[in-house]
């Protein structure tokens, strides 16, 4: 028997908190909040370029798009009923959204630019009834962080495959290639390997360009002893995996062992923490006082970890403010780092999934040095 999609279930979940929230309609434009809801694979190319967008209430499951999408829509969203708008966006907009009643509309703070915004807020006013427009801030975000099964098997699959290309791509491994090459390798395999695509542009950054924690490759060819990190991942079925391994092509310097021991280590204590119940600070304070009591407290700038799945970044972040509760079902990074400017630096990444008895590791356990 074939599964039943997870969408009726997520709208199930979704209604039944509509009740509690101050608004009547949700105005779901954000990429991955869409796909998540309604199964509509589109991504926008940009901020104010939108391929379509959801409107649901208690009694109403609407796409509106364009005509470039309709066909796309009908098929990847069956739940929904799509309307196309023939007129431009913020014409039609309004009178859809008075058809269905609305008084108050919930919109994604974090994904309306101004100028829509004060447009709609205009033509909005006009309306008879009047519809308010309301900020809606992590709603749909905060369902997203809890995976279900199928979720971790697209996830899983994704960090295999990607374990295994970096596995191939380390053994060609040669000093004289430049980092631009072994990114397109990486492309290559990803494609070859069945990915939707690469989860992000990969980062081959090699001696010094390690020092920078999001490096672009670069024409710089690699050399032996330096460090050459490599944060990478796919996507497949639309969910990314996001791993990080710095590696040597023979053996590393002392000063380099020390460092790579340290992020190791601080990685793994960081790790034991990541389990339900612990707050999301937690997992970062061990890992950067691990880094600090070695002596490199100014080189880890950034957070230990974030949230993954639709997004390569989102909801939990693992870092020192705002700490929320790790729960069963998440999926989190953890990748500390040391930077030292001109010099290089090492980051470690694994992608964790938090069962109820501690963490499973999903990229593969392998690459690491036992300095
Ligand atoms: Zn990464
Ligand atoms: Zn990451």
């Amino acid at each position: 028997m074939k599964k039943k999609p997870p969408f009726h279930q997520r709208i199930l979940l979704l209604r039944e908190k509509l009740d509690r929230l101050p608004f009547d309609t949700l105005w779901v434009l954000q990429p991955e909040n869409r796909r998540y809801l309604s199964g509509f694979k589109a991504t926008d190319g940009q901020l104010t370029e939108s391929s379509g967008s959801l409107l649901i209430s208690k009694d109403s499951l609407i796409l509106v798009t364009d005509s470039r999408y309709t066909t796309e829509a009908e098929n990847e969203a069956p739940d929904f009923d799509v309307i196309t708008f023939n007129k431009g966006f913020n014409e039609s907009f309004p009178q859809i959204v008075s058809k269905l009643g609305t008084r108050v509309l919930g919109f994604d703070e974090n994904h309306l630019t101004w100028g829509v915004h004060r447009e709609l807020a205009k033509k909005f006013r006009k309306l008879s009834p009047p519809v308010r427009l309301a900020p809606v801030k992590n709603l749909v975000e905060g369902m997203r962080e809890l995976k279900d099964q199928e979720e971790i098997h697209s996830m899983t699959a994704a960090a295999d495959l990607m374990s295994e290309i970096l596995t191939i791509v380390i053994k060609k491994l040669r000093p004289g290639k430049t980092e631009k090459e072994i990114a397109w390798e990486i492309e290559g395999l990803a494609r070859e390997g069945g990915a939707d695509g690469l989860a992000f542009p990969s980062i081959v950054a090699s001696g010094p360009n390690s020092a920078l924690p999001h490096a672009v490759p670069t024409d710089r060819r690699i050399r032996a002893k330096e460090p050459i990190t490599f944060d990478v991942g796919v996507k497949i079925d639309g969910y990314s995996c996001d791993m990080t391994r710095t590696v040597f092509l023979g053996s590393a310097t002392p000063k380099f062992k020390k460092i790579y021991k340290t992020v190791r280590e601080a990685q793994l204590a960081a790790l034991k923490q990541i389990r339900p119940g612990v707050k999301s600070t937690v997992p970062d304070s061990t890992a950067r006082r691990i880094i600090r009591n070695a002596g490199f407290g100014d080189y880890f700038g950034h957070s230990l970890g974030h949230g993954v799945g639709l997004a390569t970044h989102e909801g939990p972040r693992l870092g020192p403010e705002k700490p929320v509760e790790l729960k069963q079902g998440m999926v989190v990074t953890d990748e500390p780092g040391i930077y030292i400017p001109g010099l290089g630096g090492v980051r470690l990444e694994e992608m964790v999934l938090i069962e109820k008895d501690g963490p499973r590791i999903l990229t593969r356990d392998n690459h690491f040095y036992d300095f």
